[in-house]
């Protein structure tokens, strides 16, 4: 069982080889790397230093993040460097052809802001787009590869409007390592390449995406050298002419165009077309939020509100969790965490939607009072699924609720990326950002380098539930991108890809630091489980090894998947240290860096979250 003990344990062996790692590091090796042309970069899933550092999917991103701090640039200017590297480097879940949340934690005053970059459903979208002439639910897989699917792009109006109000660069200066990656190239990892060709038939019905990805007709070899010189001139003009011009000019036209009449591979099957026109494009604006917040075990959690279903869903989850004491028996302890997540997930799929269409009870989600009626419900034994919703209404101020038809579990797959960043200052950000499913609608816009978003399939099919399909309406979505405070102080960050799974993870990440006293990396390397509210919980066999007999016994059922996530975060540790964390085997590892590295402190991995 893993133990606060074991957990002990499993961090020296992370650390050891995180000290190796830093070595490389510390010898200037990424930078060096990045700067002088096509490589593999080192790769490290942990860092510990000072300066601000970085943690992404990949080393080209996390590489250019620890550049752009380098020359003096902060956690703003370095997460816009790294989300436009990654849509490079991870093609398949970033770039200007999707959307995310950007969530920006500003030293001086101790904000939290948030940015709701989340695409939009076209005007001319329509409730039944998704139903056939049946009436019932179209092809999924169909449906995901056609224009109808492509939701208006969010992610450069995040980078614009993060840059002209929390940052310190132009959007010229922190697009250049991302453009010089583009155009040198980028070596092919077993992921990606994994990728191209579990999805290869659809990359082939477009003929521009495969060019980009199927090099002669083929799955391109590990180790490949893969250029983009369309996306590093898309890069180059967007940074010369402006976030505006990209949703005004000719690139919106291109998108629009190619929304309308995906170009289809002669001997393909031809793919539908959406509504989009170059007015949706020109209409598209990235709104500044409050971020929804609750509290934990002393610990103040900063989340996503809707259009995302992130921060309520994590936070009620939590706020049950909050009502029990969850240090003693293990057993017990992630007993209750499945259950918790069951009935926040009953809650998420009745209310939760875009609020600026329909009347989500945030208030009332996020209560302590609410909650605290949630957990009356959890009892020895696991409840029957699906547990119905509850009733937040008495707990939400008053204000009105709309009661909609409850929606299904849309289908996920694992994708998006999500980056940290911390600068010198003490600034962070969190950014989650995706193009939904992995290549997202598999069409690229031709001579433009990136691929186009399928979001709008994170709308619910049927009409008249709280996420359903209307016009220049955002789809729900699950991502969590998180930063937690104390005392008004940041101490960790924290987020997820994974589509519905990214809440179970940030909330299981989370609890295995706030409640069983693991470090960062411990919490990240534990193995996950993800229930939401389904006859079994989805897990890892390394779950399922340890903990799966007794939770059996208290009527829980498991799934086995491959593995449940990709999360990248940072912690500030006592003495000012920092430390960033991502995978070590999850989706291939990720990248940590740190402006100026040290060796780990032995004793570092011992304790929980700092602060
Ligand atoms: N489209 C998903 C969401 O917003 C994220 C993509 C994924 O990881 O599946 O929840």
């Amino acid at each position: 069982m893993l133990t606060n003990d074991a957990g002990r344990a499993l961090s020296r062996t992370a650390l050891g080889t995180a000290a190796v790692l830093l070595a490389t590091a510390a010898s200037g090796a990424p930078a060096r790397a990045a700067a002088s042309g096509p490589a593999t970069l080192p790769q490290q899933p942990v860092a510990y230093g000072t300066g601000g550092g970085a943690a992404t999917m990949s080393p080209y991103a996390t590489a250019s993040a620890i550049d752009v701090l380098k020359r003096g640039g902060n956690a703003v200017d370095g997460a816009v460097a790294a989300a436009a590297t990654l849509g490079v480097s991870e093609p398949f879940v970033a770039g200007p052809g999707g959307g995310g949340y950007f969530v920006y934690y500003r030293a001086r005053d101790r904000k939290v802001f948030v940015i709701d970059g989340r695409e939009t459903a076209p005007a001319g979208a329509r409730p039944d787009m998704f139903l056939g002439s049946d009436g019932k639910p179209a092809d999924f897989e169909q449906t995901v590869q056609s224009g109808l699917s492509v939701g208006v792009p969010g992610n450069v109006a995040t980078w614009d409007v993060a840059l002209k109000r929390f940052g310190t660069r132009s959007l010229a200066h922190v697009l250049k390592p991302a453009s010089s990656v583009a155009r040198r190239g980028y070596r092919l990892d077993r992921a990606l390449v994994d990728a191209i060709a579990k999805n290869r038939a659809k990359l082939a019905r477009f003929p521009a995406s495969a060019k980009q990805f199927l090099p002669g007709g083929n799955v391109p070899a590990v180790g490949h050298l893969l250029r983009n010189p369309d996306l590093a001139t898309t890069y180059d003009q967007i940074g010369r002419r402006g976030a505006r011009w990209f949703y005004t000019g000719p690139i919106a036209a291109a998108i629009a165009r190619t929304v309308q009449h995906p170009p289809a591979t002669p001997g393909t099957l031809a793919a539908a077309g959406g509504s989009m026109t170059p007015q949706d494009l020109a209409r598209y604006t990235a709104p500044v939020r409050d971020a929804v917040g609750w509290t934990y075990r002393g610990y103040r959690i900063h989340g996503m509100p809707p259009s995302s279903s992130g921060g309520t869903t994590v936070g009620e989850a939590m706020n049950i969790l909050g009502t029990f004491d969850q240090s003693g028996d293990r057993t017990e302890a992630l007993h209750r965490y499945l259950e918790a997540s069951k009935l926040a997930y009953a809650d998420r799929g009745q209310f939760l939607g875009d609020s600026a269409f329909v009347n989500v009870p945030v208030q009332g989600l996020l209560s302590t009072g609410f909650a605290k009626r949630r957990a009356g419900l959890i009892g020895p034994s696991a409840l029957t699924t699906p547990v119905a919703p509850g009733d937040p209404a008495p707990f939400n101020g008053g204000a009105a609720v709309t009661r909609s038809a409850p929606g299904p579990e849309a289908e996920q797959e694992q994708h998006t990326n999500h980056l940290v960043v911390a600068d010198k200052d003490g600034n962070v950000v969190s950014y989650t950002n995706t193009i939904e499913q992995i290549a997202g609608s598999g069409i690229t816009v031709a001579g433009r380098g990136f691929l186009l978003n399928n979001e709008l399939t994170d709308f619910n099919f049927p009409t008249g539930t709280a996420n359903s399909v209307a016009p220049g309406k955002r789809p729900r979505s699950s991502m969590s991108p998180t930063i937690v405070t104390r005392g008004g102080r940041v101490v960790e960050a924290i987020g997820s890809p994974g589509g519905a799974t990214i809440i179970t993870t940030v909330l299981q990440t989370l609890l295995n630091q706030l409640d069983f006293g693991m470090s960062l990396p411990e919490a990240i390397a534990a193995p996950r489980a993800s229930q939401r509210n389904g006859a079994r919980t989805e897990a890892e066999p390394a779950f399922i090894n340890t903990y799966g007999a007794a939770l059996q016994a208290k009527g829980q059922a498991f799934t086995p998947t491959d593995y449940i996530g990709i999360v990248a975060g940072l912690s500030f540790l006592p003495g000012g240290r920092l430390q960033t964390a991502t995978e070590s085997w999850r989706g291939g590892g990720g990248s940590a860096m740190v402006v100026r590295p040290e060796n780990p402190d032995p004793t570092m991995g011992a304790g929980a979250l700092g602060g």
